[in-house]
């Protein structure tokens, strides 16, 4: 089996996270829905360091290559809410490393909570040094004027190390969640269980394409369904396929995912980016009340909304597992939209 994952043990990695994160049944959701079968989460909202999420398995590895280069500095570039961010804040500070952030304005019309409250005030706990990027859909732009940033700290003396986000670099974050899907099956294995799907959100893609990867390089064919969050489902589809080479040429190892066999769903995207819709609003709503998880409306919550319309079309004997990548800090920063869609929801009944 570790010939399939090619040189992911041999490259440096920075161990961050508490492993391997809770798979637990969630019975009184799936009550709720009024289904047979089983509803699974993995709790990777538990990967430890300063409230978790998945950002936690990916930065091992970009924090591995910082380290292993000698790094002091760490740079990296997100949404103002940014979990990426925030856990990147983090990982430099239980490494001894100072951490600039760059914070792009991609929500129009942020209120002040959205902009000082949930990940920013973490961001300014953990003792990051802000920058803000006034245009808010311009990757190319922000990612250089990070490089910029990079370039006088370097004038200055120190070594920075930008974390590269951009398509195009090479996916280490992704190895992160090639490792996961082993963590996985190895629960699954272990514990007697099976699982026909997995609903995870596609971002970036590293989460999406990393468990694609993973699971099909260690012989397993569970259908990966990832939920759109950022872009539609066709570009998303295309991202996947490029991740997933991506990762083959970073492992060593010849690509294993069909680009047929790369599912994306963007029904829970509208409006956009971190806005909040009906069924996402459902999801946050059942998932709290239900089993006690605590949903974001950028992420979990859409990704929770898709895995219950997967659940809902399909037959009882269905296993559904849903990633739970965290981002509950998030939920603070929403709370006047999260309030107010709450009680409409339950004033409807
Ligand atoms: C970043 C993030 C995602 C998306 O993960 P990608 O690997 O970028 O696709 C999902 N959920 C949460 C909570 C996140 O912070």
């Amino acid at each position: 089996m570790p010939e399939a994952l090619g040189g992911l043990d041999g490259l440096p990695r920075a161990r961050l996270g508490h492993y391997p994160t809770p798979l637990e049944a969630m019975p009184n959701l799936a009550a709720a829905l009024g289904r047979g079968g089983v509803f699974y989460v993995k709790r990777d909202d538990c990967t430890g360091l300063a409230f978790g999420g998945n950002k936690v398995r990916q930065l091992e590895f970009y924090l591995g290559e910082a380290r292993a280069q000698g790094a002091d500095t760490v740079l990296i570039t997100g949404a103002v809410q940014s979990n990426f961010v925030r856990t990147a804040a983090a990982a430099a500070a239980r490494l001894g490393m100072d951490c600039h952030v760059q914070l792009e304005e991609r929500v129009a019309k942020p209120d002040p909570e959205y902009r000082n409250s949930g990940n920013v005030l973490l961001d300014r706990m953990l003792g990051a040094t802000l920058h803000s990027y006034a245009q808010g859909e311009d990757e190319a732009g922000a990612d250089r004027r990070l490089h910029e940033i990079a370039d006088e700290l370097a004038a200055a003396g120190r070594k920075p190390y930008v974390i590269p986000l951009a398509p195009g670099h090479k996916p280490l974050g992704a190895l992160g969640y090639v490792d996961a899907a082993r963590e996985i099956l190895a629960q699954l294995e272990d514990r007697g269980l099976r699982i026909d799907e997995v609903v995870v959100a596609s971002g970036s893609g590293a989460t999406h394409a990393g468990l694609l990867f993973g699971l099909r390089a260690l012989g397993s064919a569970i259908r990966v369904t990832g939920i759109c969050v950022r872009r539609a489902a066709g570009i998303q589809r295309d991202r996947i396929v490029a991740r997933c080479a991506e990762i083959a040429d970073l492992l060593g190892t010849a690509s294993v995912v069909d680009p047929e066999d790369v599912v994306t769903a963007d029904d829970w995207l509208a409006p956009g980016y971190g806005q909040l819709n009906a069924p996402t609003i459902r999801a946050i709503d059942l998932a709290a009340r239900c089993e006690a998880l605590i949903l974001d409306p950028v992420y979990t919550g859409k990704v929770l909304a898709g895995a219950i319309r997967r659940a809902e079309e399909s037959g009882p004997d269905r296993n559904i597992l849903f990633i739970h990548t965290g981002g509950a800090p998030a939920a603070f920063a929403y709370s006047a939209a999260l309030t107010e869609a709450l009680a409409g929801l339950r004033a409807k009944g």
